[in-house]
């Protein structure tokens, strides 16, 4: 099964439970700046269209947030044009696809940036808070990050699944669209 459409008002309730860590960093951040720097709203963005969020959808969601913090007219001057290119609307309409793991792993995320991989750009500190917040179990949390320290981010990341979503994850975790697709799976059943 495909799950081809995601609707703007069920947005915040999936990315608390089907969106894998590194989207639910972007996500909140996005929610906590109304702003986020272009390698985010790259790899953010295109997951969403991964997703099922449609153009429409994606431009009033991205506008609500910027808005908030350039002005409405800004966005449409500045910002909407990188929306419409990611759906293949604007310059050379290549319709991009979604950054897999190894990719966003091997980013190099700069001060103000959130986007990359959690599992290799968070200090310990701040991956064992997020880590918790999602519910992972004590013990369980050592278990990821034994997997960092060893750096198996995907592997991590794939204990991190099974954890919250008390199911096992056999083929692990290598797109974000990916975890979502499984997660969707397992709570649809
Ligand atoms: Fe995202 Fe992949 Fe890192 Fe998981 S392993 S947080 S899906 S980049």
């Amino acid at each position: 099964k495909e799950y081809g459409e995601i609707s703007l008002k069920d947005i915040d309730h999936v990315a608390k439970n089907s969106f894998p860590l590194c989207m639910r960093h972007l996500f909140e951040k996005l929610r906590e700046d109304h702003h986020l720097k272009h390698g985010g709203r790259m790899q953010l963005g295109l997951f969403l269209k991964g997703v099922g969020l449609k153009l429409d959808d994606a431009l009033a969601f991205w506008k609500a947030e910027f808005s908030r913090k350039v002005g409405a007219e800004r966005f449409d001057k500045e910002y909407a044009y990188g929306i419409r290119h990611n759906y293949g609307k604007e310059g050379k309409r290549t319709d991009y696809t979604p950054y897999s793991c190894q990719r966003i792993i091997s980013s190099t995320p700069g001060v103000g940036d959130h986007h990359g991989c959690p599992y290799r750009h968070f200090s310990e500190e701040n991956l064992r808070a997020a880590l918790s917040k999602m519910g992972v179990g004590n013990r369980l949390v050592e278990d990821v990050m034994d997997k960092v320290r060893n750096r198996h981010y995907q592997l991590a990341c794939t204990l991190t699944f099974e954890a919250v979503h008390g199911a096992s994850c056999d083929a692990g975790i290598n797109h974000p669209n990916q975890y979502y697709n499984d997660s969707k799976k397992i709570l649809e059943q």
